[in-house]
């Protein structure tokens, strides 16, 4: 291990966070300063110039104790910036002092400090590169909700999913991962069908690709235990039983990536999609997968992946925006991908 290049006990520095702390039971966020020298160690701290909105960062903010235990908390589960502190070695051209990088999931924005501060130290181990012909504002245009959407068309495409077997489905469409995942399979050439609660997000979601666009009572709950197939397959940002649905209206030999709960933990389904047609349920996770896992999902998203108009339409908001943007999140009401920019 090489010569500690600071010490950032002695060396600490202000900078401005934005806290979220419990009072009576109610959650509250606010801008305060806070000192580098208090937040955990780590091997390298990161100045951050940009984090990424997400479902998980609302929970955080809400005092949801299955993401954050301890308050006062800084939430926000992704983060890109600059290293300004390195205290182990790292692989060449990997990390170093003024080097930029991106970091999202683990335990960023949960139980450790996250990216709505303006700094974060955290394990070398969480940290990836920034990749060539990124800044750090289109890495959080991603952010983890594009990460995902990528590992959803990625298990599709494992299991064979290709354009032409039909219409692929995204559940959530106008989210941060369903508008992402509509891009990315439309880029790919998919026939790509949104469902969307929101009406007026339609001419965004057909600008994302979107060949066709259905209200989320495409999949309300019905009673017969299988429908008529509509959909090669999908990608579900949802959960509970919007998603049972989804799998009834699967063709055989078809796949379903889920991710979301926004409408529940619970799955009402049976067996019989599984048994009768064959179809897949792909589980992904974003967040504890290995640092190569989504390195590869980067590359993609940075080379034939990239998703044009999800850059160029992304809302870029300060720390004063934070409270309402996550309350719109947990009302359903949020669309689209939403990058923090500090400063
Ligand atoms: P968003 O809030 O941006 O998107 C969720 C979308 O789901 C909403 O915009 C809305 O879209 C739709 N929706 C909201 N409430 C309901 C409801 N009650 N019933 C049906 N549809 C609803 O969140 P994200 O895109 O950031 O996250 C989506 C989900 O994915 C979350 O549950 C999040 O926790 C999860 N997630 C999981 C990850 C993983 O690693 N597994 C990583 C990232 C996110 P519309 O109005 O268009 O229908």
């Amino acid at each position: 291990m090489s010569e500690s290049q600071s010490n950032p006990q002695q060396n600490g520095q202000t900078y401005q966070t934005w806290q979220v702390s419990e009072q009576d039971g109610q959650y509250r966020g606010r801008e305060i300063t806070l000192n580098t020298a208090d937040l955990p160690a780590g091997d390298v701290l990161i100045r951050v110039s940009h984090s990424s909105l997400n479902y998980k960062d609302a929970l955080s903010a809400s005092g949801n104790k299955g993401v954050t235990r301890h308050f006062p908390h800084t939430p926000g589960i992704d983060a890109a910036g600059e290293v300004v502190e390195l205290t182990v070695d790292a692989p060449a051209g990997v990390l170093g002092v003024g080097s930029q990088v991106l970091v999202t999931g683990y335990d960023l924005g949960m139980n450790s400090a996250g990216g709505f501060g303006e700094y974060i130290r955290v394990p070398a181990a969480w940290c990836i590169a920034m990749p060539e012909g990124w800044t750090a504002k289109t890495a959080m245009t991603y952010g983890t909700a594009g990460l995902t959407a990528g590992l959803c068309v990625h298990k599709l495409l494992i299991m064979g999913a290709a354009p032409g077997q039909g219409k692929v489905a995204v559940s959530g469409a106008s989210g941060a991962v369903g508008s992402v995942a509509v891009e990315i399979l439309s880029v790919l050439g998919f026939d790509v069908v949104a469902i969307s609660g929101k009406a007026e997000q339609e001419d965004t979601l057909r600008t994302l690709g979107a060949a066709e666009i259905l209200g989320r009572d495409a999949l309300e709950a019905q009673k017969k235990p299988m429908l008529k197939p509509a959909f090669a397959n999908a990608v579900d940002t949802v959960g509970g039983a919007p998603l049972a649905e989804l799998l009834k209206q699967v063709q055989p030999g078809g796949s379903v990536s889920c991710c979301g709960l926004v409408a529940g933990i619970e799955l009402p389904t049976t067996v019989l999609p599984f048994i009768l047609r064959g179809v897949n349920l792909l589980g992904v996770d974003s967040v504890e997968i290995p640092l190569a896992d989504k390195q590869a999902i980067w590359n993609k998203l940075v080379g034939p992946w990239g998703c044009p108009q999800t850059e160029k339409s992304a809302k870029v908001i300060g720390r004063s925006g934070l409270a309402n943007a996550l309350e719109a999140f947990l009302a359903g009401k949020s669309s689209g991908k939403i990058v923090l920019e500090h400063g």
